[in-house]
């Protein structure tokens, strides 16, 4: 008989022999340093701190703190959008439960925590191969690589915390499945596909190329004369946790499976249950989103078409991402593996092992991923991160091989190992991102939730949406995830045009937007109507009698519009950030929208003084040069002389209150503010001059019957809406 203590020392001498957990232990802890190499560059700096704790650096984040917040006060309004039913807000909840930590602080290092865990499934694969070692270098390099490390540091609330993390433990599964043929792993299979779908549910693109690459697996096998009834079990469970179902319904289904097989009565049905499970995956849409995401590459247009009465066009905020072209090999390759050297190798060490290990070819969808950023966009690389990290730590070894001496041997992997990690490390040193909001900024939204209910509306341009939702508690028209043409239309129009008509169609726009969701909730608008998929400003067309929209638009101007019944408050934020993005802001509604085509863009440069000689100041633009002539009432841009009607000069002072000073020069031309307290030169045209955010953000100059000033600082202003 074992007594129970000597069962503990054998346990225990077991855990120390396999340095596994000895291995993770290390990644991991060194995989934490460096996340947070950020809160050591900005320890104590005041501006990018609130409550105490510093605040997070990725604008989606605020999205899901939204949704934690709500979840763990236990309500949220109605149509507010926050999404308290995903697995992020849940997550983060669920943590500001158990732990004994600030809301802020567990957001702000979540990312860090939870990427870190990367070590795991990465090391659980080499011990798979009996690599452990290699595993470990993998760890080191893949867990802080440049782009991943971009995308998880301290502050970067977002899925990116456990993007890599779920797939890379489903390729473990996989792979231990293929490899040990063990029912347990078909389980952990299913369940990891449901899990990575819970928490990201444009997961399903990785998780159909593991299931393709799979399906090629077993015909090879067919071909070889080999038994495939294992991996046609596994095929079965992927795709019953693949189907377009409830998380939950594929949680019952998976487990159901997984208790029918451990009774033995899969086996015999295991052909028609796989049949079975295809065509649940087909109807019940599993292969859809991967459809449209097919017809969206192939028909991708700018400018969005309504197919409805008006035939509205609207321009299309694909068009303003900056174009995703091709991308030097050099940042492609940092971005995966820290230094392009490091990149060629991995390589290189990722083909070498596939020779020697053939189940790594299970990595390619990761890699695949990876390289589609080579046209879409960088933020893909981190997928091949873990794969082509273990081809670098793989070579290495194989390399050290060739060293006789065991020393050496020991020399030159040390040596290596910090010859691939150290450009991360350095890349994670000098990337200071700033937080999304500065504490200043944060004030005036944390001010606004005093006085604002939480049903009222504050109306801004979608980058600001999610943090205003966080900061201030209420409802906005548009966010980092609502932004298509069509909804930030109105709120363009409302930004960058005259205040009257802007004010109207601020109510009109929260007005239908709230009608629209409680009709929707009424069941009097149809699924996939043309009513429910309608625009609101088509919708006031249509409503105020007009054929044109163009027409409606005019038509506000006109003292008598009929306004739909005020059923809350609406607030405009007006951020000083707001003046870097203006052109963009106005694009969306310097369109005519019944034909598609731009109308005159407006006017607005945001320049710097560079010198100034006598009367004449250069002013700079990009690489342009104006030449601000105060006394001649011109602005010279290239050899075009252009006339100046207006010139105001605008300060705070030491109070922080606003002063304005305007000189009426000429009867026409463009107009310029000097924003003294930035050393901002701004030059704009007439109209632009009297846009909403020009006159109430710059001039502190707004129309009294329409508009209340609320909050009036540096840094952002809030006026209330009187109509
Ligand atoms: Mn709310």
């Amino acid at each position: 008989m074992i007594t129970k203590k000597e069962k503990s020392d054998i346990k225990m001498k077991k855990i120390f022999k396999d340095k596994t957990y000895f291995y993770i232990f290390i990644a991991y802890i060194f995989s934490l340093l460096v996340h947070s190499i950020w809160v050591y560059q900005f320890y104590g700096y005041q501006p990018f701190m609130w409550n105490g704790q510093f605040m997070i650096n990725t604008n989606d984040g605020y999205f899901w703190a939204e949704g934690a917040r709500d979840l763990i006060n236990g309500n949220h309004q109605k149509h507010d959008l926050s999404p308290i039913y995903t697995a992020p807000a849940f997550l983060t909840a669920f943590f500001y439960k158990i732990l004994p930590f600030s809301f802020e602080t567990i957001i702000f290092y979540m990312s860090a925590f939870l990427s870190s865990l990367v070590v795991i499934p990465i090391i659980l694969i080499a011990k798979e191969i009996k690599r452990l070692e290699v595993g470990l270098v993998t760890a080191l390099l893949a867990s802080i690589a440049w782009s991943y490390y971009n995308r998880t540091l301290v502050g970067y609330y977002d899925t990116d915390m456990l993007n890599i993390v779920l797939p890379t433990f489903l390729l473990w599964s996989l792979m231990v499945a293929l490899y040990t043929k063990k029912e347990k792993y078909l389980l952990y299979t299913g369940l990891e596909i449901i899990i990575y779908r819970a928490w990201y549910p444009q997961s399903y693109s990785l998780e159909f190329a593991f299931f393709i690459l799979i399906m090629f697996y077993m015909g090879y096998q067919y071909y070889k004369k080999q038994d495939f009834t294992y991996t046609l079990t596994l095929l079965t469970f992927m795709m019953f946790a693949m189907m377009g179902l409830n998380g939950w319904i594929r949680l019952v289904v998976v487990l159901g499976l997984y208790f029918s097989l451990k009774k033995g009565l899969l086996k015999q049905y295991l052909y028609y249950i796989f049949w079975f499970s295809i065509i649940m995956f087909f109807l019940t849409g599993g292969f859809s989103p991967m459809w449209g995401k097919l017809k969206s590459y192939v028909f991708r247009d700018s400018i969005e078409a309504t197919k409805d009465i008006l035939q509205l066009h609207f321009f299309s905020t694909m068009q303003t991402v900056r174009e995703a072209g091709k991308i030097p090999f050099e940042v492609f390759a940092n971005r995966i593996s820290g230094h392009s050297i490091t990149f060629i190798l991995s390589v290189v060490g990722y083909i070498l092992m596939v020779r020697k290990y053939p189940i790594m070819l299970l990595g390619l969808p990761m890699i695949g991923l990876g390289f589609l950023a080579y046209n879409s966009g960088l933020r893909f690389t981190i997928y091949a991160i873990p794969i082509l990290s273990f081809g670098i730590a793989y070579l290495i070894f194989e390399i050290a091989n060739f060293f006789q001496h065991a020393i050496l041997k020991k020399v030159f992997v040390i040596t290596s190992v910090f010859l691939i990690v150290l450009p991360n490390i350095y890349h994670a040193w000098e990337y200071r991102v700033p937080t999304v909001f500065i504490k200043d900024e944060v004030k005036v939204l944390d001010d606004l939730k005093h006085v604002s209910s939480r049903e009222d509306y504050v109306i801004s341009w979608w980058d600001y949406g999610y943090p205003i939702r966080y900061y201030s508690d209420v409802k906005t028209l548009v966010d980092g995830g609502k932004h298509s043409g069509s909804v930030n239309f109105p709120v363009s129009y409302i930004l960058t045009h005259e205040q009257i008509k802007a004010a109207k169609l601020a109510r009109l726009d929260v007005e239908y937007t709230e009608k629209k969701f409680h009709l929707i909730d009424e069941g009097k608008i149809e699924k996939n109507s043309l009513e429910l998929k309608r625009s609101n400003i088509a919708q006031m067309t249509l409503d105020y009698g007009f054929d044109n929209v163009n027409d409606f638009l005019t038509s506000l101007e006109l003292p008598e519009t009929k306004l739909p019944q005020k059923t809350r408050d609406i607030y405009l934020y007006l951020p000083k950030k707001m003046i870097n993005i203006f052109p963009t802001v106005a694009k969306f509604s310097s369109i005519d929208l019944t034909s598609g085509k731009t109308i005159t863009e407006p006017v607005f440069l945001v320049t710097r003084p560079i010198k100034k000689q006598g009367n004449i100041i250069e002013l700079a633009y990009g690489k342009s040069r104006f030449l601000f002539d105060l006394q001649k009432a011109t602005i010279k841009a290239g050899n075009k002389e252009l006339p100046i009607s207006t010139f105001i000069v605008t300060h705070y002072d030491k109070k922080l209150k606003f002063h304005k000073n305007i000189q009426n020069l000429s009867f026409y031309g463009f107009v310029v503010i000097y924003m003294e307290s930035y050393n901002t030169f701004v030059i704009l045209d007439q109209n632009t001059y009297q846009s909403t955010y020009v006159q109430l953000f710059m001039l502190e100059n707004y129309n009294k019957k329409y508009y209340e000033p609320v909050l009036l600082t540096p840094f952002a202003k809030v006026y209330k809406l009187k109509i």
